[in-house]
């Protein structure tokens, strides 16, 4: 096989064949990449071959819309590929979330991750995941969660039959769709008493301790099966590159794989140009946004002033700073991937901003409004975007693509206590969250059991 293990840092680049089982270099300690001898592969001249597949359908792989770019993550041999069906997802164009934004008409697209088989678009790497999971003879797979990484990787389980599963969560946090898929999922459950991050620093723990597969962003396995979301897109835009990808930004898996996505896709000769990509942080959890905006670091090749992000760590913990926001996905503190990130942020141009839960909750009932539901951190690229747009950073003329990362009926508590009309819910579940005015609210309309009174409010 022409693919390995590789550390990102420059000065180190130590290799590691692909059947090992890491989450980090065992020398430096810094982030793997897998990597390719692309010129002892055969990789396709234009991404155009790649319609050929639609025709072989009744193979799962080429029905998988992971799978069927498998050329572009070759590190697995087709027998031992797992696939779900994952990846049937589709971009809109979406004229009303396209004026909200502020776009001109035809500009604004919706790349609706949602239709993932768990309902968001971590099923990408867990295809690639499992799939080396199963490569290595993983018996026990376990990763930590705000939600989704759980229902992923559960239902791959449950699927595919191939490992058992523990997921760790934090308390309080997790959304109820998700929390239910685990369940119902045969997942085993630990609700560890604490956040995502010390629920992700316990599961890597034991994960080293018990030689448990961890299915975290740290995985760069994962990162393989979310670069093709990017192919996805091109391949809906007729393989024309957009001007802007705008991604929520959490663990930062998702920037960091559409970056090295790009990169590749420019150095196979592939693409000609490379989009600007735009990560947009919740307001209450913005460690991106400081380091990257307002401290200006960068990936500077690989050399990232680690002194100045070590001290902001620092004091955030001094100060117990905690992350706080309701688009729960995105509710973490220690980016895991953040020095890849900076990477992405350099392949592509890239620009970080901050929206608060209320732009957010603004923007997802104009997101569910405008055709596609999505769940609150999803919403934190449509506002984004309309703050880059309100900036100039965006013209209106530009072709922007919104990444929404998951499914509306995730986490209905939120939707339900924005549109509710009902002053007490919509204090107890989003003032004390910063929330003031749902300007955008379909409230329900309470009305008699009785015909005639029916008919009365109905609209006209
Ligand atoms: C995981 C997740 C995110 C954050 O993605 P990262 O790759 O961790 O930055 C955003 N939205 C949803 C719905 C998620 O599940
Ligand atoms: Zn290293």
């Amino acid at each position: 096989m022409h693919s390995f293990q590789r550390c990102i840092a420059p000065l180190c680049r130590a290799t590691f064949d692909i059947s090992e089982v890491l989450t980090g270099c065992p020398d430096c300690g810094n982030l793997l990449d897998i990597d390719y001898e692309w010129d002892k592969l055969p990789v396709p001249r234009s991404l155009r071959e790649y319609e050929l597949r639609w025709a072989s359908r009744r193979n799962p792989l080429d029905f998988s819309g992971v799978w069927r770019f498998r050329d572009l993550l070759p590190f697995a041999p087709d027998k031992e590929i797992v696939t779900i069906g994952e990846g049937q997802t589709i971009l809109q164009s979406s004229p009303k979330v396209g004026k909200y934004v502020g776009m001109n008409p035809g500009g604004l697209f919706l790349q609706y991750e949602g239709l993932n088989p768990s309902g968001s678009f971590k099923d990408n790497g867990m295809a690639a995941a499992s799939t080396h999971a199963r490569m290595t003879g993983a018996k026990v797979a376990a990763c930590a969660s705000t939600g989704n990484t759980s229902a992923s990787l559960a239902i791959y389980a449950s699927t595919a039959q191939l490992f058992r599963v523990v997921v760790f969560v934090g308390s309080g946090k997790i959304a109820y769709g998700k929390l239910s898929q685990a369940l119902d999922y045969d997942a085993q459950t630990l609700q560890i008493l604490g956040d995502f991050d010390d629920a992700l620093e316990r599961v890597r723990e034991v994960a080293g301790e018990r030689g448990i597969y961890l299915c975290n962003s740290v995985n760069p396995f994962r990162l393989e099966g979310q670069k093709t979301i990017m192919y996805r897109v091109l391949e809906s835009l007729n393989w024309q590159v957009p001007d802007w990808i705008v991604v929520p930004g959490g663990n930062l898996g998702n920037s960091s794989a559409f970056g090295k996505a790009f990169a590749e896709l420019k150095q196979l000769g592939l693409i000609d140009r490379i989009p600007r990509l735009a990560v947009i942080n919740a307001a209450g959890a913005n460690t991106l946004y400081q380091l990257y905006e307002q401290q200006g670091i960068r990936w500077d090749g690989g050399m990232s002033d680690d002194g100045a992000i070590e001290s902001f760590f620092a004091a955030m913990d001094r100060d117990k700073r905690k992350a706080s926001t309701l688009a729960s996905a995105i509710e973490i503190n220690r980016p895991v991937n953040l020095k890849k990130c900076l990477r992405a942020l350099d392949t592509c141009d890239g620009v970080v901003r901050q929206v608060t839960d209320q732009e957010i909750l603004d923007a997802k009932a104009q997101v569910g409004a405008g055709g596609f539901g999505c769940e609150p951190a999803s919403a934190a690229s449509v506002a984004g975007a309309k703050k880059l747009r309100a900036e100039g950073v965006i013209a209106p003329s530009d072709r922007v693509v919104c990444i929404l990362t998951g499914h509306q009926l995730k986490d209905p508590d939120a939707t339900v206590a924005y549109h509710s009309g009902n002053a007490e819910l919509f204090a107890e579940k989003l003032g004390s969250r910063g929330v003031e005015t749902a300007a955008y609210a379909n409230s329900p309309i309470v009305v008699e059991n009785n015909l005639q009174k029916i008919i009365d409010v109905l609209k006209s």
